[in-house]
Order: C-alpha cells, then sequence, then structure tokens
C-alpha cells in the first residue's frame, strides 16, 4: 500500500460499493479551488484538503465509509472583518444508500451518501462534508480589534432584528 498522503491528490471518483466490498482504503488530498461551492464560501480558494477515507462494511451489514478530511480555511473574523485562517475538520462516517429509504434505515451513527450505481464524485462528497463542518461564524484567537474600541464607548454589538416586543420594552425603559 502507498504511504505519502500529503502528496498526491485524491482519486475524483472511484465506485463507492466496490471500495466497501474491496475494503479499500484512500488518501490524498484535495485542492480547495476545485470545489466551488466551498470555495464560494472562502476568502481564499488556495490550499489542499487532507483527506483519509477507509470503505468497508459495517457491523449491520451496510457498506460504508468512515475517514478525515480537514483543511485550514480562510473565513473573515466576525470581529476584525480581516481574513482569518481557521482550521476545519470533518469526521466522515457515511452508509452508502440508493435512496432516501435507504437512508433512513441507516444505523444514528452513519449519515447517509445517496448514490447511483457504479462510480460517484469522491470530491463531491468531499466537498458536502467540508461544507457541513464550516463554522458559522469564524474569530482571530488573539485580540484582533483595538482594546480601546472595548473600553471606551459602546460595545461592538450585533443589530438585532426588531420585535414589537423589544420596542415596547424599550419605550418602557428610555431614560428621561
Ligand atoms: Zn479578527
Amino acid at each position: 500500500m502507498f504511504k505519502t498522503p500529503s502528496l498526491k491528490p485524491l482519486p475524483k471518483q472511484g465506485d463507492p460499493r466496490k471500495f466497501a466490498q474491496q475494503g479499500i482504503s484512500l488518501d490524498g488530498f484535495v485542492p480547495v479551488a476545485e470545489l466551488p461551492r466551498l470555495a464560494e464560501s472562502l476568502q481564499e480558494t488556495t490550499g489542499e484538503i487532507q483527506v483519509d477515507l477507509a470503505f468497508g462494511i459495517s457491523v449491520e451489514k451496510k457498506k460504508i465509509v468512515t475517514g478525515h478530511a480537514s483543511a485550514e480555511l480562510t473565513l473573515v473574523c466576525q470581529r476584525c472583518l480581516e481574513n482569518v485562517k481557521v482550521p476545519v475538520k470533518s469526521d466522515i462516517s457515511l452508509g452508502i444508500v440508493w435512496d432516501e429509504e435507504g437512508a433512513e434505515a441507516l444505523p444514528e451513527y452513519l449519515d447517509p451518501w445517496i448514490t447511483g450505481e457504479g462510480v460517484a464524485d469522491l470530491y463531491d462528497m468531499i466537498e458536502e462534508e467540508m461544507l457541513l463542518s464550516l463554522p458559522k461564524v469564524a474569530y482571530h484567537e488573539e485580540l484582533c480589534v483595538d482594546r480601546q474600541l472595548f473600553s471606551s464607548g459602546k460595545p461592538v454589538e450585533v443589530k438585532k432584528t426588531k420585535n414589537p416586543f423589544q420596542v415596547l420594552e424599550q419605550l418602557k425603559s428610555s431614560p428621561k
């Protein structure tokens, strides 16, 4: 078996059911730029996702793929609005199924990978998993906005959508 994970690209396609029956393991990288939906959510599309996958049969006799996908992805820091690199990791645990019905029959620890007969797009699956693992908001780990902004004047607040009750509260508590 080849053991040079970071140096070769992950194959783009493969037959997941055949892989499961043969107990195939794959590893390699996926260039972020080749995943258009993921790239759209990022500030930079450089870099690579490190992937390892192990296909097999579960104790419930389901065809499965497990593994990991991880990358440093560039998002916008919600505090300073500059770019921030965030480690994003996805633990992959999928049951390979034909349809929704098959998906519902999976044990709880498996998410469905609905795919037809024959060859499937592995990059598409990785993209989906990474999208699900993207943090909703990102921040620099260090305090990236000048402390003075916080100590003087009003703290920066996210605007809340107004509802009638809040408006009432504001009226009641408005300073005289
Ligand atoms: Zn920041």
